[in-house]
C-alpha cells in the first residue's frame, strides 16, 4: 500500500485490489491507448500519487468505456477508480470548469427553464425520456417516435430535460445528484414508474441513479411490440456499433440487431462488438483534454468497418464515428430509412440544434394538452455549482 492511501479513503479499495490483483497480463492496455501510454493498471495504481491534483489530472485521460473491465480476467474495475479520482479532483477545488465550457454550457441549457418540459397525461406512468442529442438532431424522427410509443401506451408522458450525465463523468457528483435526483423525485411524485430512452447514457444514469424507476430503451421497446420498419433493403450489409454505456445489456444489442434484419439488412459484426465494445471516441470527454486518445478509438473502428456503413443507437456515437466513417443511427433507419442508406440524410448542427429543441418543445405542448406539466426551475447557484 502506496504511502499516500490513507489520505485517499475512496480510492483505498481499488488501489488495493489494482495493485494486489493486477496480474499485468496486458489484456485491457492493448485496445487503449490511455493504458498504452501510461502503462498496465497495475503500474499506474503503484506509480502514481493520487494525493497530488497534478497525477488527479491523468482521470481525464480515461474515456469511462469500462472496456479494461470487461476484458479483466480477474475482475478488476480499472475504470471505476479513475471516474472516483475524477471526483476527489473536483472535491478539491481543483477542477476547471472553462476546460469544459462547451458540454457543461450544453448541459445547463438542457435542465434550463427555456429548453426543459415535462408533459404528463392522465394515469401517466410511463414517460418517453428522448435526451438531449435526438430532439435537437432529429425532430421530426422524435415526435414521429413519440407519437408511435403512444400507440402502445396511450397515456405515455415525455421529459425534455439532460439526465446531467456530463456531471457525472466530470466528477461533479454532488451536482449531478442534486439535478437528477430531483428529476427522479418529482417523476416519482407524481407516479411514474418506467422511463423509455432513446439514449444509451440516459439509460446508463436511469439505471444506476433511477431512485427506483425502471428503465428500458425504445429500441427493445419497439422491437418487442411488432413495430414495423421498411424492409426494402434486402441484403445491405452492415456493421453494428455498441455503444460502451450498453456493454452489458445484452437485451437491447439483441433488439437493435433484431431490428436490423426485420429491415432486411445483413449484420457483418465488427470485431469489437457486445460486452467487448469499444469507445466511438467521445466517453468520458477525453476529446477535450487529450483528442489524439479519442481519435484512436474512431480509428479502431475505421479499420473495423472497412468501408461498409455502421450501424449506432447512440447519436452522441453516430456523430463521432461519422467523422471516421459513414454511421446511422438505427432511429433514421426506422423512419427514413432510404435517406440514411443513400447518405442523403440531412442531421442538424448546433446551433440550429437548439431551435430544433425549441421548436419541438412547442408541437409538444400543443399537442399533448397534458393534465401535469412543469418546466425546470434550478435556481442559478443550483445550475452554476461545479460540485
Ligand atoms: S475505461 Fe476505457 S479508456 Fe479508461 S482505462 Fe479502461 S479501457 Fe482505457
Ligand atoms: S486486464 Fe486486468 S489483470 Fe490484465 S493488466 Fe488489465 S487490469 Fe491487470
Amino acid at each position: 500500500m502506496g504511502a499516500h492511501d490513507g489520505s485517499l479513503p475512496s480510492l483505498t479499495p481499488y488501489l488495493r485490489d489494482i495493485r494486489e490483483r493486477c496480474t499485468e497480463c496486458g489484456a485491457c492496455t492493448k485496445a487503449c491507448a490511455f493504458l498504452s501510454h501510461y502503462g498496465t493498471p497495475k503500474a499506474i495504481a503503484t506509480g502514481f500519487d493520487f494525493s497530488s491534483p497534478r497525477h488527479q489530472a491523468i482521470a481525464y485521460e480515461c474515456s469511462l468505456c469500462s472496456l479494461c473491465s470487461a476484458v479483466c480476467p480477474e475482475k478488476l474495475d480499472p475504470f471505476r477508480l479513475f471516474l472516483e479520482i475524477r471526483r476527489l479532483y473536483v472535491d478539491g477545488g481543483h477542477f476547471d470548469e472553462s476546460a469544459y465550457g462547451a458540454i457543461l454550457g450544453y448541459e445547463k441549457r438542457g435542465t434550463s427553464p427555456l429548453f426543459s418540459w415535462y408533459g404528463l397525461p392522465e394515469g401517466c406512468d410511463t414517460v418517453f425520456f428522448p435526451g438531449c442529442s435526438l430532439p435537437g438532431t432529429r425532430p421530426e424522427v422524435t415526435l414521429r417516435m413519440f407519437r408511435d410509443l403512444q400507440k402502445a401506451v396511450p397515456a405515455l408522458g415525455i421529459v425534455l430535460d439532460c439526465c446531467a450525465k456530463p456531471s457525472h463523468d466530470l466528477g461533479r457528483q454532488a451536482h449531478f445528484e442534486h439535478v437528477f435526483g430531483e428529476m427522479t423525485g418529482y417523476l416519482s411524485d407524481q407516479g411514474v414508474k418506467r422511463v423509455l430512452v432513446a439514449c444509451p447514457n440516459c439509460f446508463k444514469i436511469f439505471q444506476h441513479h433511477g431512485n427506483g424507476i425502471a428503465v428500458q430503451t425504445v429500441y427493445e421497446f419497439i422491437h418487442a411490440n411488432g413495430f414495423k420498419a421498411e424492409s426494402k433493403n434486402g441484403g445491405r450489409e452492415v456493421g453494428v456499433h455498441d455503444p460502451c454505456a450498453l456493454r452489458s445489456e445484452v437485451p437491447v444489442q439483441k433488439a437493435v440487431r433484431g431490428l436490423l434484419s426485420e429491415m432486411g439488412l445483413t449484420i457483418t459484426e465488427l470485431k469489437h462488438r457486445g460486452r467487448r465494445t469499444v469507445c466511438c471516441g467521445e466517453g468520458g470527454m477525453v476529446g477535450f483534454v487529450k483528442p489524439e486518445y479519442a481519435k484512436a478509438w474512431g480509428a479502431i473502428r475505421q479499420r473495423e468497418a472497412s468501408d461498409r456503413p455502421m450501424v449506432a443507437y447512440c447519436a452522441g456515437c453516430t456523430g463521432f464515428l461519422n467523422r471516421v466513417s459513414p454511421t446511422i443511427h438505427i432511429v433514421d433507419l426506422l423512419y427514413r430509412p432510404e435517406a440514411a442508406l443513400n447518405g442523403k440524410l440531412k442531421v442538424a448542427r448546433a446551433p440550429f440544434t437548439y431551435w430544433n429543441r425549441l421548436m419541438l418543445k412547442r408541437r409538444l405542448r400543443q399537442e399533448l394538452n397534458p393534465k401535469t406539466s412543469r418546466i425546470r426551475q434550478l435556481s442559478r447557484a443550483e445550475s452554476q455549482s461545479s460540485t
